[in-house]
């Protein structure tokens, strides 16, 4: 057994925001809070539940506050939301009350973030230091969230110094947790080996999250590097919901059924219950 590989590992669930929000149909409110419930049940420490962008750019996600008031989940399951812009952060922190962590984020890549955020890299980091003053202000948990991580559909290879710099100020901001996104799918096992070996040296103290997409084919075994150097945080989608709405059409969350059961083959704890979220997804499957 490799010496960096943890014992047990952090699954964070995202389909019902990353998974929901790139459905074309909306999914019912009572159908969200019944399938977060189950999730809560399968024995999920952490779900990202809702996202504050504009309804009219996200219908699916129209109904946060709703959902954030409806779901009843034991106590040590942490809820996240993700927090697009001050806007946004105005409307979660209306329902403060009803959950636990706030995830602020951007592209590492310039011409991403202008697609998906249209504001510049620099302008988005700009205004993420105050938003981040106020979530912590809340006592809540700051996550951030650096998407095009191993490399951007339009741009392509991003340095690795650029991502890392980038995750450093929100270190600063005081995140305690920083998720890497690999966006479109575009890691490869080599790359996540020394990419999260020297964000690890680099970022002590923070916890490092791994989220990829199996565009290519390459999700599972980018997990496994990244375990390999001892990550040990991971996000993942029941039934292999959603994606990424940018570019339209790049989809392909990794599925949790099937990050989970590597893990536990390799004696990795998940702390899941696999045939629940199995039972989740495909209930999910039933209600779209
Ligand atoms: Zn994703």
């Amino acid at each position: 057994m490799s010496s960096k590989r943890p014992a047990a590992v952090q699954i964070r669930e995202v389909g019902p925001r990353d998974g929901f929000q790139n459905e074309p149909e909306s999914i019912p409110t009572p159908d969200k809070i019944r399938l977060i419930e189950m999730l809560a049940a399968a024995g999920y420490k952490r779900i990202e539940v809702a996202s504050f962008v504009r309804p009219d750019v996200l219908p699916q996600l129209a109904d946060g506050e709703e959902v954030l008031r409806g779901i009843r989940v034991p106590a040590d399951v942490e809820l996240m939301v993700l927090i697009p812009n001050t806007r946004g952060l105005d409307r979660a922190l209306a329902v403060r009350d009803t959950f636990h962590a706030a995830s602020i984020f951007v592209s590492a890549s310039e011409t991403h973030n202008m697609k998906n955020i249209n504001r510049t890299v620099e302008q988005t980091l700009a205004d993420d230091v105050g938003m981040a003053r106020r979530i912590l202000a809340e006592g809540l948990k700051l996550d951030a969230v650096i998407a095009t991580s191993f490399g951007c559909p339009y741009e392509g290879k991003v340095p690795l110094d650029r991502v890392l710099g980038i995750a450093e100020r929100y270190a600063e901001m005081g995140a305690t947790e920083i998720g890497f996104g690999d966006t479109t799918g575009m890691a490869n096992p080599a790359y996540v080996a020394d990419f999260f070996s020297a964000a690890l040296e680099r970022l002590p103290g923070v916890e490092l999250t791994a989220h990829f997409h199996n565009t290519r084919g390459q999700g599972l075994a980018n997990a496994y590097a990244a375990l390999e150097v001892g990550v040990d945080s991971f996000e993942s989608s029941f039934g292999e919901l959603g994606g990424c709405p940018v570019p339209v059409g790049s989809t392909g969350n990794i599925a949790t059924e099937d990050l989970a059961s590597m893990f536990e083959e390799m004696g990795v704890e998940t702390g899941l219950n696999l045939d629940a979220v199995i039972a989740a997804a495909r209930e999910a499957q039933s209600v779209l």
